[in-house]
């Protein structure tokens, strides 16, 4: 935590307090759409560069799974991202940073692996505010921090750190169990407010959209079928009309031609693979692998197809506004492979930590290969992605296993991990903090 924390107080249950907006904007900047092929006044001689005067805007989309249309899903489930994603540059191979929501953002938001984060130790886990979250340097620097979401745990998880504005869909339903609302046309309102202030100045933006988390709910007008994958991809659909209309929305602004676009999501979701559905409690592929793609105005669309982590989004954002690396975020600039460089190899690891209602998982991935551990590291399973991408042939003696378990083990050697420092007394590693802070068992 580096400022003075914005408190969301109870006030905001019932929709929050509207801060003041953002000063006026300099001067009109030369118009041509984000979201056109031009906006060339980032490109020069040597290459294309990231505008200096960029915006930035984030859009995740909860649950998304990373087989979309724009890398090879046979239905055309998402017109609008995929037409965004035809001029951004695709990761094919993006990691989330856990797989569910709390552990995934945290991690997302903090730049480190959520078991280095403190929190709480409920599923729910709600982050101390002495953990420096990205939006904060952002902040610090004069940017402008506004965000919008559509699920009430966002009131409280602790990720409000940094946002001059950070508004919540009002009136939601609380289940524990699943999230009965249709929030994205009502986001997409609080985008639109959000993004139109007054005046102007450099922004960063970020709108998380709910409606494909379950339960899955059938929308006029759009029918792909009746099973939990139709369903699913029926919400997709849905959210996408609310993107493409935010979309809409942004490319008819006067500072769309210097605002950088990034989709992604905060993990994907099961549809039977190793007898699961929905999402959290493993890390197999189709829970922590996600869509990731940015739109810079002058960078030709391309893919880059090496493992990423969402732990690399902290160090993008502060570098698609310029500013120096900070080394509280523990992944690596993505701009440069953005740019053209060539990108290069680089060890993945993903993170579940023991919550109230789950164990703990961690798997790393090194090329092609990737390692589980199961509980406190007693069980791993190796897999080939390359030869078996369904993780069924789970690799247990050999070279390769070796060397897989030597490589988590000394990457968990090296973690400085921070036991979560409460919840119902003795649920954790049979520990909880007291009020000193001291561990207790
Ligand atoms: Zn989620």
């Amino acid at each position: 935590m580096r400022k003075n924390i914005v408190a969301l107080s109870a006030l905001c249950l019932a929709g929050c307090p509207k801060d003041k907006p953002p000063p006026p904007e300099p001067k009109p900047p030369i118009v041509t759409s984000a979201l056109s092929d031009g906006a060339s006044e980032a490109s020069s001689a040597k290459g294309p560069a990231v505008p200096k005067d960029a915006n930035v805007i984030l859009v995740s989309i909860d649950c998304l799974r990373a087989d979309m249309p724009w890398v090879g899903y046979p239905r055309d489930i998402a017109p609008n991202l995929t037409k965004l994603a035809e001029r951004a540059v695709v990761y094919t191979r993006a990691y989330s940073v856990s797989s569910y929501t709390s552990m995934s953002l945290g991690g997302f938001l903090g730049g480190k692996l959520p078991s280095e984060m403190k929190r709480d130790g409920y599923f729910f886990s709600a982050y101390a505010q002495d953990n420096l979250m990205f939006p904060e340097v952002l902040q610090s620097a004069g940017i402008h921090t506004v965000a919008g979401h559509a699920h009430g745990y966002f009131k409280d998880a602790g990720f409000s750190q940094g946002f001059e504005s950070y508004e919540v869909v009002p009136n939601l339903k609380w289940n524990q169990f699943t999230d009965e609302n249709v929030t994205s046309p009502e986001l997409e309102q609080i985008a639109e407010k959000l993004l139109a202030p007054e005046g102007g100045g450099r922004f960063f933006a970020w709108f998380h959209f709910l409606d494909p988390h379950d339960m899955y709910i059938a929308h006029e007008g759009i029918d792909w079928g009746k099973t939990a994958r139709d369903l699913y991809d029926g919400e997709i659909t849905f959210t996408d009309r609310y993107v493409g209309k935010l979309l809409d929305f942004i490319a008819a602004k006067p500072w769309a031609s210097r605002t950088v676009i990034v989709v992604t999501a905060d993990h994907g979701e099961a549809f039977g693979e190793h007898g699961q559905t929905r999402h959290g409690f493993e890390v197999w592929e189709p829970l922590v692998r996600v869509p990731l793609f940015f739109v810079v105005p002058g960078v030709k669309a391309h893919k880059v197809e090496v493992a990423r982590s969402a732990l690399d989004m902290a160090p993008t954002f502060l570098d698609l506004f310029s500013l120096e690396a900070d080394p509280a975020f523990s992944g690596k600039s993505l701009v440069p492979e953005i740019l053209g460089a060539a990108p290069e190899e680089r060890d993945v690891v993903v993170d579940l930590p023991k919550t109230s209602d789950n164990d703990r998982r961690r798997a790393l991935i090194h090329g092609q290969t990737k390692i589980i551990s199961f509980g406190a590291q007693e069980y791993m399973q190796v897999f080939d992605l390359a030869t078996d991408p369904d993780e069924k042939q789970p690799i247990m003696k050999g070279d390769v296993y070796n060397d897989m378990t030597t490589r988590l083990k000394t990457f968990s050697h090296t973690l400085k991990e921070i036991p979560a420092t409460s919840c119902k007394e003795g649920c954790l590693w049979g520990t909880h903090r007291d009020d000193a802070g001291a561990l207790v068992p």
